[in-house]
């Protein structure tokens, strides 16, 4: 239309307009936890290696500094979800020992997957035939034992598709490790008659939890995520497992308010004294949801930090009467400890690394 064409362009944003401002998020990792969580996890596999699950961005932690402490550790072994995720792990270790869980759904994935170098886990009928007609080569296969998510189903291990592939490593993944239940026997069982069905150069079974079940479920391999990152999915890995993800918000302002004065969306915290409290830039939008709403927690310089009433979409409000010195600019930590935390918030400790967004400056 004749108007839009007459109308001055509006200045766009340059690229660069100047250095970007650091994050008023950061989340800080422990690389020394992350490094001693893989070692003592390997241990714990007795005679089997360690890899190491990275997929979702390495449970949301960052896959760019997860994975080279992870390498330089010693793990050789690492497990992503998607190919998009793939890219981020180029030059941080070599493309054959990265392993994409989610397989070749179709042939663009497998022409990607071969050209990229990585290998396919394949989880299906089609999906071996697929990588086969591709021109086949080195893959993992996935097997199901009874969780019934991906894996090739057991009766159909001697169909053709699958006994032409060259298996690397026939993986099975456990449903409930975390918990005493008689389906891990179940599954160990079966998965004992999959290694005999199944000629492939290694065998493995056990996630974080499963490597607490004990040397039977070890195999040659074990792909722990969530214990790597300090998560605690059963009693035994308690006293292995350090905390490694510590988030951290700065305070962008700090008011006075009255007794009678109410705090946030809803209104749902009303002061009972005159108090003096922050704001944070952290919400739900970074991953801090809804469900720490007048639950968390924070500190300062030692000091505890509680969090008032609603949690909106990228601030919370805090309460500062512990910790009067605390002013515009100062840096909070969130009470993140993986077991406590889960408590406190009902989310699982998987949700809880996972959900820290992309507004998070992520650092050793
Ligand atoms: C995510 C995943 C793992 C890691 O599980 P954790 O419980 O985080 O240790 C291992 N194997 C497979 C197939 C997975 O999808």
């Amino acid at each position: 239309m004749m108007w839009q064409r007459a109308m001055p362009l509006p200045p766009e944003i340059a690229p660069s307009p100047a250095p970007l401002p650091s994050s008023p998020l950061r989340l800080r990792l422990d690389t020394q936890a992350l490094a001693d969580n893989w070692r003592a996890l390997d241990r714990l596999s007795g005679s089997a290696a360690a890899g190491a699950a990275v997929k979702a961005d390495a449970y949301g932690l960052g896959v760019a500094v997860a994975v080279p402490v992870l390498a330089e550790a010693g793990c050789r072994d690492f497990f992503v979800a998607h190919w998009g995720e793939v890219p981020a792990l180029a030059g941080l270790v070599p493309a054959d020992r990265v392993a994409v869980l989610h397989g070749p759904m179709n042939d663009a994935e497998a022409a990607f997957c071969r050209a990229s170098g990585v290998l396919p886990v394949i989880n299906s009928v089609p999906q071996a035939a697929r990588w086969s007609a591709t021109g086949g080569g080195p893959c993992h296969l996935m097997v199901d034992t009874g969780i019934n998510r991906l894996g090739v189903e057991s009766h159909r291990l001697g169909d053709p598709a699958i006994a032409g592939l060259e298996v690397e490593t026939c993986l099975s993944h456990l449903a409930s490790a975390d918990e005493n239940s008689a389906q891990n026997a179940v599954q160990l069982a079966r998965f004992a008659e999959v290694r005999a069905a199944v000629p492939a150069r290694r065998y493995s079974l056990a996630n974080s939890a499963g490597i607490a079940l004990g040397n039977a479920y070890h195999a040659d391999l074990t792909r722990p995520g969530l214990a790597l990152y300090g998560g605690i999915p059963r009693d035994e890995l308690a006293g292995h497992i350090s905390q490694v993800a510590y988030p951290q918000a700065a305070v962008i302002q700090v008011r006075e308010i009255a007794a009678g004065d109410s705090v946030g969306y809803n209104a749902t915290f009303t002061a009972p004294a005159p108090m003096r409290v922050g704001v944070i830039a952290l919400g739900y939008a970074d991953g801090y949801l809804r469900c720490w709403s007048g639950k968390g927690r924070f500190s300062w310089q030692g000091r505890d930090v509680p969090a008032l009433g609603r949690v909106s979409m990228d601030m919370t409000v805090v309460d500062l009467t512990h910790a009067p010195g605390c002013a515009e600019g100062d840096w909070l930590e969130a009470a993140y400890e993986p077991l406590a935390a889960s408590a406190a918030s009902g989310l699982s400790q998987y949700e809880l690394f996972t959900l820290l967004g992309q507004r998070f400056q992520r650092g050793g």
